[in-house]
């Protein structure tokens, strides 16, 4: 197991290394420049082993933000060693911009694209191309805009100024720290949200730091102790990533809060659009092929998001409706004999009930028991039984006579039918359809009633309906019980009359 680096040998290491850069920048003051970009390079390049230490340590689903913060340090260090070369070897000019800028613009390019990606679990992949189509093209138009001409072209480049620059990164930095600030109110979770923890503070950290660095810089131009601010995010990002994880039971956050974490949510996808496009309108008047490339590509890359997403939005509302459509349906069915279950049967029960005594319209109520289903089992093994169950149940089915008669398990080896309108003369004829079609099935069960297996049947009419729909399950019940006193393979009924007066007596 890996032992989890303390936080405190962390912060030691940091405090030491900026100490060292201190020192050696007040001891070595005449070779400012030389001295100071050894650490100007190790701050970002610590920070960037350690994005990828954690990329590599983290779950495939949470890894992406970390591959692309590690990409934008990367940059950032590949620009700080560029401008360590322009420095010291090309004495390149202080007022204009240069390469190394080109990779410090470009940093914000992958930060941005993290702060913007989808949460794990509403990733899409084709997006991803899309991203990175827009981080391509975003490095063409940033080229254009730093150094006034198309890459690769034979016209001379023609820097912007310093004093520009200045203000571009600025505003860069700033729109990242308020974007990575916006994301966090989208409430990421786990794993994610540490991400986005500790993007904010190293984003916040950094455009001020930056801010006041380039301002002293603007107005001094050599190197001075004032250098070591600049390794303080960096380093303060690599030990915020390698600091141990904290577990921490997250609440569910207040309703109205998860609205505005959706809100933000769904925002958050089309800031790196939002900003390719500002970035694409600011060209247009010097550089319109370019600008209208950028300008052009957004809208697309928009317009195939929204639809996109619109067409994964209708087809999980219609495979929802699907699924609550098959819940339904489960909840209601007897799973061995697909037939309706109890709870479904209590539900039509006081449907028909009210409708019968609305309409003042007879309601009939049959149980059907299976005689001596012990004995079947016995004989036949439980699952025989069931094999049983399912063909009395397919027979009774038959025998109802209209669509809106239902029929339903009642419990174990009881069945129970609900017919509408049908008074007792009518439910008399349909019980004895039963008892016949279950007769028919043939299955053998050597008992008192003969060879073969058959049925008990209690029947109650309540013509109109008068009390509760318990009643006439009640009264039914009564009837079954005859049933079976007087020999069973019997059909019995019990009239309303008769059992308001013996419930009243
Ligand atoms: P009676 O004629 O008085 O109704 O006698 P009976 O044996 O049918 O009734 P009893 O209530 O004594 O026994 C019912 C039996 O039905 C007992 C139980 O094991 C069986 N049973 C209940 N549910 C199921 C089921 O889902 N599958 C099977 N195979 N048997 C069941
Ligand atoms: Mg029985
Ligand atoms: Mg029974």
């Amino acid at each position: 197991m890996r032992r989890p680096v303390k936080l405190t040998h962390l912060v030691l290491v940091a405090v030491s290394l900026v100490c060292l850069h201190v020192i050696c920048l007040l001891v070595f003051r005449a070779q400012a420049t030389v001295v100071t970009y050894p650490f100007l390079v190790l701050a970002p390049l610590l920070a960037c082993a350690s994005c990828c230490w954690q990329a590599a340590t983290e779950e495939p689903a949470s890894r992406s933000p970390w591959v692309l913060l590690s990409a934008g340090t990367f940059l950032w260090t590949f620009g700080i060693s560029l401008s360590a070369w322009e420095d010291i070897f090309r004495h390149s000019p202080q007022s204009a911009a240069w390469f190394s800028d080109f990779s410090f613009f470009l940093y914000g390019v992958p930060v941005l694209l993290a702060i913007s990606s989808a949460s794990a679990k509403q990733r899409i992949p084709f997006f991803i191309w899309m991203d990175a189509a827009q981080a391509l093209l975003t490095g063409f138009l940033a080229y254009v805009s730093i150094f006034s001409v198309v890459p690769f072209s034979d016209t001379p480049l023609a820097p912007v100024s310093a004093s520009t620059l200045v203000l571009t990164y600025n505003t860069e930095n700033f729109i990242l720290a308020v974007a990575a600030t916006l994301r966090l109110f989208a409430q990421p979770r786990g794993q994610e949200r540490r991400f986005y923890v500790v993007l904010f503070w190293f984003l916040w950290f950094y455009a001020v730091i930056a801010y006041v660095y380039n301002s002293w810089a603007a107005v001094m131009d050599l190197h001075s102790v004032m250098d070591v601010l600049v390794d303080l995010p960096f380093l303060f990002l690599a030990v915020a990533t390698m600091a141990p994880r904290t577990l921490r039971v997250e609440a569910e956050p207040a309703p109205q809060k998860q609205t505005l974490a959706i809100f933000v949510e769904n925002v958050c996808p089309i800031f790196y659009t939002v900003a390719l496009l500002a970035l694409s309108i600011s060209l247009m008047r010097q550089h319109f092929y370019a600008g209208t490339a950028g300008t052009f590509t957004a809208i697309v890359v928009y317009a195939t998001r929204s639809t996109l997403l619109q067409g994964r939005y209708i087809r999980i509302q219609r495979e929802l409706h699907e699924a609550r459509d098959r819940l339904e349906q489960m909840a209601l069915t007897d799973a061995l004999t697909d037939t309706a279950n109890r709870r479904r049967f209590d539900e039509a029960l006081v449907l028909e009930w009210s409708r019968a005594t609305r309409n003042r319209h007879p309601l009939a109520l049959l149980l059907v028991d299976i005689d001596y289903f012990k004995m079947l089992n016995d004989r036949y093994g439980h699952p025989g039984g069931d094999r049983c169950l399912v063909s009395v149940a397919r027979a009774l089915q038959s025998a109802l006579p209209h669509s809106g008669d239902l029929l339903a398990r009642y419990g174990g080896e009881e069945f129970a039918e609900i017919l509408p309108s049908t008074d007792e003369a009518g439910a008399r004829l349909v019980a004895l359809t039963m008892q016949e079609a279950v007769r028919m099935l043939n299955i053998r069960n050597e008992t008192s009633t003969g060879p073969f297996m058959t049925v008990s049947v209690g029947i109650a009419v309540f013509e109109p309906p008068q009390g509760a729909p318990s009643d006439i399950i009640e009264a039914a019940d009564r009837a079954l019980y005859r049933a079976k006193q007087r020999g069973r393979n019997r059909i019995e009924a019990t009239g309303q009359l008769d059992f308001l007066r013996n419930n009243t007596q």
